[in-house]
């Protein structure tokens, strides 16, 4: 086949059939297409989208470009747990533990950071020692023992969307339905789980801004969920301000410990138990959400989660002592406050421009290969609906170099809106679609 032609044709509004779907994906994850050839054509497809045909063939050529594992014997119902992507959204962190307390088997495929939000992977890297990188046999063994493993793409599972995804994040290709919806549900049903609840981000922190088309996006990924016998509900909650006060690496990791200890912020904490109730009720573990509730906070009082995160950790090569000792997670020394230049309430906490800020600083990538600075990122002060006065401060930004510093305070400072009348804060939850 000719790649040129594949591109031309995808760019010019044609389509492409399976076999061509297939053997691009098998190609550009066996290193014989260029990352030039295959960026034009994520472009094309970014720009043109993909028919029903064309979405489950590349679906299922990502699915089947490493190994989908075979949990029949876990003895454990096997339910996992993903999002489209947000600013300081750190849910699957705590979640993981917390569900896999109760009896339910996560064997959770991440992500790293994408664009201007942040990934689970690039999270849980900055506990020394953690590693991420498993094959398919590591990744069943500590899920058997532990019952939960946080692991990425690898070369053995799910390989084309790790290179794709990467690709992805350093060519503006990101915010495209149906190249979100094969990412995420290739590295899903490559688990072999038998339910998946999605949190599908609305608003300006995430890719969908509008609930429109996070809800054409989950209805896509339910849709391709059940195709492949995996029940699918995606929860569509709100990215217009950041969840949480954390936006980074490190600092995500120190929030995450606090929902464990049953001292985190409220709206992550909900957001927290609404998608981990449902996992549990799906899992077969409780018969209704009220139920599943009660046994998630039971983890949280009886430290039984915090006690499977620090299980975790260790399994994985991490060092434990960050639980007690958060100070020895990274930590940028620079610290530049933005304060309220007025009183009043806040009406606006953009998680897009907070979101671009912490990616600034290092906590993202501008390319492929850049590093990200693990102890840089943002505490928000201040969010939609709280009174502040003048001199209150908004946003702490940590910071290791100031050479971008002025940049990102004009970004930072830009986020927030401060009037005079109340606000109310949005609603955490849009919809949910089953
Ligand atoms: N999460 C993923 O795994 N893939 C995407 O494309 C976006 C969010």
């Amino acid at each position: 086949m000719n790649f040129v032609e594949l591109i031309e044709r995808k760019r010019d509004g044609g389509t492409l059939i399976p076999e061509e779907i297939r053997w691009i994906i098998e190609s550009y994850t066996a290193d014989k297409i260029p990352d030039y050839q295959m960026s034009a054509l994520v472009m094309a497809v970014f720009i043109r989208g993909l028919d029903d045909d064309e979405l489950a063939a590349w679906t299922a050529a990502m699915l089947h470009s490493g190994a989908v594992l075979d949990l029949s014997d876990l003895g454990a119902p096997a339910v996992d747990k993903h999002s489209t992507g947000g600013v300081g959204d750190k849910v699957s962190i705590p979640l993981a533990p917390m569900v896999a307390a109760c009896g339910v088997a996560i064997p959770m495929i991440s992500g790293r950071g994408l664009g201007h939000t942040g990934g689970t992977l690039d999270k849980l890297e900055t506990i020394p020692g953690f590693r991420t990188a498993l094959d398919a046999e590591e990744f069943k063994h500590r899920l058997y023992r532990h019952g939960l493993v946080l692991a990425g793409q690898s070369e053995s599972i799910a390989p084309a969307d790790r290179r794709i995804y990467a690709l992805r994040d350093a060519t503006g290709t990101v915010p495209s339905i149906p190249l979100i919806a094969s990412s995420i549900m290739s590295k899903k049903v490559a688990e072999g789980i038998e339910a998946l609840v999605l949190d599908v981000k609305v608003g300006r922190g995430g890719f969908n801004r509008t609930v429109a088309t996070a809800r054409t996006l989950a209805k896509t990924m339910v849709g391709i969920g059940s195709g492949y016998g995996v029940t699918t509900v995606a929860f569509l909650t709100d990215m217009s301000q950041p969840l949480g006060r954390e936006v980074g690496n490190a600092c995500e990791i120190e929030e995450s410990i606090a929902v464990l200890r049953g001292d985190g912020p409220p709206d992550l904490v909900e957001v927290v138990f609404l998608l981990g109730a449902e996992m549990l009720v799906l899992g077969g573990i409780a018969d209704n959400a009220a139920s599943a509730r009660e046994r998630l906070a039971e983890t949280l009082e009886s430290g039984a989660a915090l006690e499977k995160f620090i299980e975790v950790v260790e399994a994985q090569g991490g060092d434990p002592s960050v639980v007690e000792d958060t100070s020895l997670l990274a930590r940028a020394p620079g610290e530049h406050v933005i304060t309220a230049r007025e009183s009043g309430t806040v009406a606006r906490c953009d998680a897009l421009d907070i979101g671009v800020s912490a990616m600034r600083l290092g906590a993202g990538r501008e390319t492929k290969e850049s590093p990200i600075h693990p102890g840089v990122g943002i505490t928000v002060e201040a969010k939609v609906g709280d009174r502040v006065g003048t001199g209150d401060p908004l946003v702490r930004l940590r910071y290791d170099d100031d050479s971008r510093l002025a940049e990102v305070i004009a970004l930072a400072e830009r986020a927030f809106i401060i009037q005079e009348e109340p606000a109310e804060p949005p609603p955490l939850l849009h919809e949910v679609v089953r």
